[in-house]
């Protein structure tokens, strides 16, 4: 059995024994001396008293106690030397075991190779490649078939080259453990002096290895996303702000080269006046991980410009503080939000405000009273279909300077629609001086296309925020006033309350119209013309009607200019043609050959559709002879577009079509433009005619016109003759025909022909 007590303590009972036996032995030799002796002695000389006895016992005594004096020291001293030994046993075996503990843990180990000879290392050693522990002790032969196939021909030179240097060994491994996986081992050793062996340690270092192979296709994807992302991205220094680094991106759009780049301040990316700016901007977010999204204009290597939206991010960069930043090119994205927002406030091609500007201008001072004027022009869509829409863009352009420049006397002007402006006067003190100036601007003919384009105007007022108070709908009111004033021939009008309730009827009247065209609902009256010379019927003037459920009719004054509007005159006025030429043809059919038809054509109609196409159209489906249809049309329509109109009317009259000036004296016709024109007849007005036998006045007009129209050679025709009266006195002063209740009401066709002659 094995003694358990440490080797110190086995000693120390050993000398114990051996000191008591030896004790016991010495007291008993002692006793043994003192006896023999004595006995020596009386043999010798039959007495003590040479030595006396005792004296002898004394000194064996004090031997004795001198023996156990020195022995009980060395007891002492061994059992001193015995716990300091313990001690230290303990504390190695403790440190050991920690050493080992630590090695383990820290998955390291020691190792030593001999020469020659076997492997040795700790526990801890054996662990990490997965041997067991106990497995302290291993050939050479072994140890390499634990190393991967691919790394034992790099081992083995390494440890070759360290022995015949005596150099020290550096190496990293893959082990293959017999319990399966891969290893990473890092073992370090150095050479013996006499070459005999080498030793050193062994750590496991997978885990590292591991993160290292994630580190690096970390920074492999990042390569990738950094180098081949389309977008440019840069890394600059946080202190220094020189560029770190810069991917292909920015080489690609700025022309400049990787290594013309880094270095440089990224300030110097900037265009020359925003350097300093940029440099202030990037300074002051030091220590922030963010900058907020910003715009910088960056010069190309070739001087163009362009605009980026910055998205920076503070990181560390090769162990400085960086920023990275990642440029968006917003350029063409910018040049399209400005261009959105010039035209959220400017008209494009006048390059006014437009309405929505103007009434938020208005808005935003609306403590101060405003004047509206809204101008509604007329002529340029026509000018557009006729020239070209190049002269059309001129011509409004041109008036938009002259509003402009009212605008920029009197407070604000925009434009709101191709032939709509506002005008918004700032000063009620002005606004009657304002207006002038408006109505002297618009009357004004514009130059384009070599020729003078007049353009007709009618002009609402509204004021703001009497009216209203948002300002929008204040421009509203006033485009409503001068919308009505047009409708009925007022050039210029200023709102009232009345007119909302006005536009909601014309609105709900275009729905009734569209469904009484639909229905056939519409009727055509006729009222014949008289010759004044022989008092006979020598034509007929179709006017529609529109009969009403609850009896009578609605007048055409009313619903014409709704008509116009909507478009809806278009469809109206094909039907009066085509039911005149049905008039015409019934009238023939009941032998009144001579009598012409004459058929109303408003302004819109003239100018906006095709009359030639629809007469055309008329003539190719009925043979007419010539004059029997006429057409009737205001000055107002000739003064508009005079070029465009004489070439129209030229082509109505090559087709046999009379044409007739219809109330005429009521336009601003100027006698100068008459003579020039292809006409055949005019119509004075009825203002003109009334009381025309008493009323002086008329009478000298009627006269100067019956004058003016025979020296052009024209049928002049009076209108609205009511009395026998004016209808004499019409007659006596040469007024060729005349038209009027006193000679006959406008009634259906099948009265007229029952009243007329045979
Ligand atoms: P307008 O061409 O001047 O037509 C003459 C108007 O005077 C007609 O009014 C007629 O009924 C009215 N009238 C005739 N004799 C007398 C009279 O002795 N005294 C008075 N006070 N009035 C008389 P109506 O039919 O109400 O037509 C009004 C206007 O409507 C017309 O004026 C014409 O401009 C327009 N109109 C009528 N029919 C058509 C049409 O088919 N197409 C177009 N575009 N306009 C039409
Ligand atoms: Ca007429
Ligand atoms: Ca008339």
């Amino acid at each position: 059995m094995d003694d358990p007590r440490p080797a110190g303590s086995r000693t120390l009972a050993t000398v114990k024994t051996v000191g008591w036996i030896a004790g016991a032995l010495l007291a008993g030799a002692l006793i043994a001396i003192v006896v023999v002796d004595r006995k020596v002695h009386l043999a010798d000389t039959g007495s003590d008293s040479l030595v006396p006895w005792w004296m002898f016992v004394a000194w064996s005594l004090l031997f004795y106690a001198l023996y156990w004096v020195g022995f009980r020291y060395l007891v002492q001293t061994l059992r001193r030397h015995d716990a300091a030994s313990q001690r230290l046993i303990r504390d190695l075996t403790e440190a050991n075991e920690n050493l080992e503990l630590a090695q383990t843990l820290g998955r390291t180990g020691t190792w030593t190779a001999i020469r020659d000879g076997p492997i040795t290392w700790t526990g801890s050693a054996a662990q990490l490649i997965g041997l067991e522990p106990s497995k302290t002790r291993i050939t050479p032969e072994a140890f390499i078939a634990l190393i991967h196939p691919d790394d034992r021909k790099r081992a083995l030179s390494a440890y070759l080259h360290a022995l015949r240097t005596r150099g020290t060994l550096a190496l990293d491994l893959r082990m293959q453990p017999p319990d399966g996986g891969l290893r990473w081992v890092s073992i370090r050793g150095a050479v013996a002096e006499d070459r005999s062996r080498i030793a050193g340690t062994i750590v496991d270092v997978t885990r590292q290895m591991h993160a290292h192979e994630r580190l690096v296709a970390t920074e492999h994807q990042f390569r990738i996303l950094f180098d081949d992302n389309p977008m440019a991205f840069c890394v600059y220094d946080a202190t220094t702000l020189e560029i770190l680094e810069i991917n292909k991106a920015v080489v690609q759009q700025f022309g400049y080269s990787r290594e013309e780049l880094i270095g440089v301040p990224i300030s110097a990316m900037a265009i020359p006046e925003q350097r300093s700016a940029v440099a202030e901007e990037v300074e002051a977010y030091a220590g922030k991980p963010q900058m907020a999204p910003r715009i910088w204009s960056a010069q190309r290597k070739d001087g163009s410009i362009r605009e980026l939206r910055i998205h920076a991010t503070a990181i560390r960069f090769h162990g400085r503080d960086a920023w990275l930043i990642l440029a968006e090119d917003v350029t063409e994205q910018l040049a399209r939000q400005r261009e959105l927002a010039y035209r959220a406030t400017y008209d494009p091609v006048t390059g006014l405000l437009n309405g929505r500007a103007v009434a938020d201008a208005l808005q935003a001072q609306e403590d101060q009273p405003w004047r509206l004027a809204y101008i509604q022009l007329r002529g340029l869509e026509l000018i557009e279909d006729s020239l070209g829409q190049a002269v059309g863009t001129r011509v409004m352009q041109r008036m938009a300077r002259r509003l402009e420049r009212l605008g920029y006397e009197y407070g604000e002007v925009g434009h709101l629609r191709p032939e709509e402006f506002v005008l918004a006067v700032r000063d009620p003190a002005r606004w009657d001086q304002a207006l002038r100036e408006l109505r002297e601007e618009l009357s004004r003919s514009v130059s384009g296309a070599g020729s003078r384009q007049q353009l007709e105007a009618w002009i609402g007022t509204a004021r703001f925020p009497d009216d209203h108070p948002d300002a929008m709908e204040a421009i509203h009111l006033a485009g409503l006033a001068a919308h009505l004033g047009r409708a009925e021939g007022h050039a210029m009008v200023a709102f009232e309350p009345s007119m909302s309730h006005k536009a909601g009827h014309r609105l709900r009247m275009a729905a009734r119209m569209h469904r009484a065209l639909d229905n056939c609902e519409f009727q055509l009256h006729f009222q014949q013309i008289r010759d004044l010379r022989n008092g006979r019927t020598t034509g007929l003037e179709a006017l529609v009607r529109w009969p009403q459920p609850e009896g009578g009719f609605i007048p055409p004054a009313d619903f014409i200019g709704v008509a116009e509007d909507t478009g809806l005159i278009v469809p109206l006025g094909r039907w009066v043609l085509q039911e005149a030429v049905r008039a015409y043809q019934s009238l023939v059919a009941a032998g009144h050959e001579g009598l012409s038809i004459a058929i109303n054509v408003s302004q819109v109609q003239f100018l906006k559709t095709d009359l030639l196409r629809d007469f055309d159209e008329v003539f190719r489906a009925h043979a007419l002879p010539r004059g029997a249809l006429h057409v009737e049309l205001t000055e107002s329509i000739l003064m508009t577009r005079p070029e465009q109109a004489r070439a129209l009317l030229a082509q109505l009259q090559e087709r046999g079509v009379c044409i007739s000036l219809d109330d005429f004296g009521t336009g601003f016709s100027s006698m100068a433009y008459l003579h020039h024109l292809p006409i055949d007849a005019m119509k004075i007005d009825r203002a003109f005619v009334r009381h025309v036998h008493v009323d002086r006045r008329n009478a000298s007009i009627c006269q100067a016109l019956l004058q003016l129209g025979h020296g052009l050679s024209l049928t002049v025709v009076a209108e609205g003759v009511e009395e026998q009266a004016e209808y004499d006195w019409l007659r006596d002063h040469q007024c060729d025909k005349a038209q009027g209740y006193c000679i006959a009401r406008p009634a259906p066709l099948e009265k007229i022909l029952d009243s007329l002659e045979p």
